[in-house]
């Protein structure tokens, strides 16, 4: 008797009716269920392919998997705040949710560029490497801690092209007096080959360069580059990217946002984010070479590598601009020789691997 008590107590706080097993929504279930609204804004222009394109997919990834539980409506670059406005306004909640680039924020925190990409550092899958399995991501939650802001990797582009020029660089002194956009350490490097590095989000890229506010430019590699028509700017298009060899792309949250989160929705975005992170470097290696096809083929884009002594001095200088990294503070130290151990190992064992095969195809 006393067992069947049980059971039907059971029953009853289950909210089972008589025999029909339907069940009823009782008041704590109602309050189980909260819908968050959210706010995502970005660096990149609306509807930009590539880039833009990485958190339209993450928002409606989140609002599948939720169940419609985490709606985030995505905001371009100037819409609610401008391109390089995105951290500060994510670290202050004017949004929850941000997606960008960690060195657009080196002015104000120079290690953040770690995060992103060093010039002649690592690629997308050393840096997958490093952020997920050798401490990197750690050391971005605790840089991002004081401005309130919870970052994950959310997209790579893989190795960039070295960018749009309206002249021929055959020596470094082709370099001098050159006016480039070009943002993170890379930009440094080419101030001090005699450059003067200029920092636009992309959607002002293309009527600077036009209009000859700037000399030269990188963007990002032949899909993104050709979506912004750049090829009808400039004529000489450089290759490879020694400033980005797999620059990370950044999801942030603000804290308080994140913290008001279930575990279930913030394990969708820890998912998600790394879904995106993988998805965008899966798209840019399908489309980056029928790109550059159109390019050289429809549009007459001159493609040039170049040359081998400007490679070893702007790596020269590279070495001093990341060193100095390190001197800013103890965790730009960290983060500097968490980074470089990390490169130097695994650049090891790449050159019996993926450096070795690619050689040998
Ligand atoms: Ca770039």
């Amino acid at each position: 008797m006393k067992s069947i008590n049980i059971v039907v107590m059971a029953m009853i706080l289950a909210g089972c009716t008589g025999g029909s097993g339907q069940t009823q929504t009782t008041a704590a279930d109602t309050a189980e269920v909260k819908n968050y609204r959210w706010k995502m804004i970005t660096t990149w222009p609306k509807n930009l392919p590539g880039l833009g394109a990485a958190p339209e997919r993450l928002a409606q990834k989140l609002r599948v998997m939720s169940a419609g539980r985490l709606d985030i409506k995505v905001y371009g670059a100037g819409e609610l705040v401008g391109a390089l406005e995105v951290f500060d306004a994510v670290s202050q909640g004017t949004a929850q949710m941000g997606h960008g680039a960690a060195y657009y924020w080196r002015g104000k925190i120079p290690a953040a560029a770690f995060f992103a990409t060093v010039p002649f550092g690592m690629n997308a899958q050393e840096m997958n490497g490093w952020l997920h399995y050798g401490g990197g991501l750690e050391l971005w939650r605790e840089l991002y801690a004081p401005f309130n802001l919870v970052p994950f990797a959310a997209g790579n582009s893989g190795v960039q092209m070295a960018g749009w020029f309206n002249k021929e660089i055959n020596s470094v002194d082709d370099l001098k007096g050159l006016k480039m956009r070009i943002p993170g350490l890379g930009g440094e490097v080419l101030a001090r080959a005699g450059g003067t590095p200029v920092v636009l989000p992309g959607g002002e890229i293309y009527t600077a360069l036009q209009t000859g506010v700037i000399d030269a430019t990188e963007w990002v590699g032949p899909y993104n580059d050709l979506a912004f028509s750049l090829h009808t700017a400039a004529k000489y298009y450089y290759y490879p990217g020694w400033h980005e060899p797999g620059p990370t792309l950044e999801a942030m949250v603000n804290k308080e946002a994140w913290d008001s989160l279930p575990a279930d929705l913030q394990m969708m975005i820890e998912v998600a984010t790394r879904a995106i992170n993988d998805d965008m470097l899966s798209e840019f290696t399908a489309r980056n070479n029928a790109a550059l096809v159109t390019l050289v083929q429809e549009h007459g884009v001159q493609l040039r590598r170049l040359p081998d002594d400007v490679l070893v001095k702007l790596k020269a200088i590279s070495k001093e601009v990341v060193a100095e990294a390190a001197l800013e503070n103890e965790l730009a130290e960290r983060i500097h020789n968490s980074y470089t151990t990390f490169q130097q190992d695994v650049a090891r064992y790449h050159s019996y691997s993926e450096q070795a095969y690619l050689n040998a195809r």
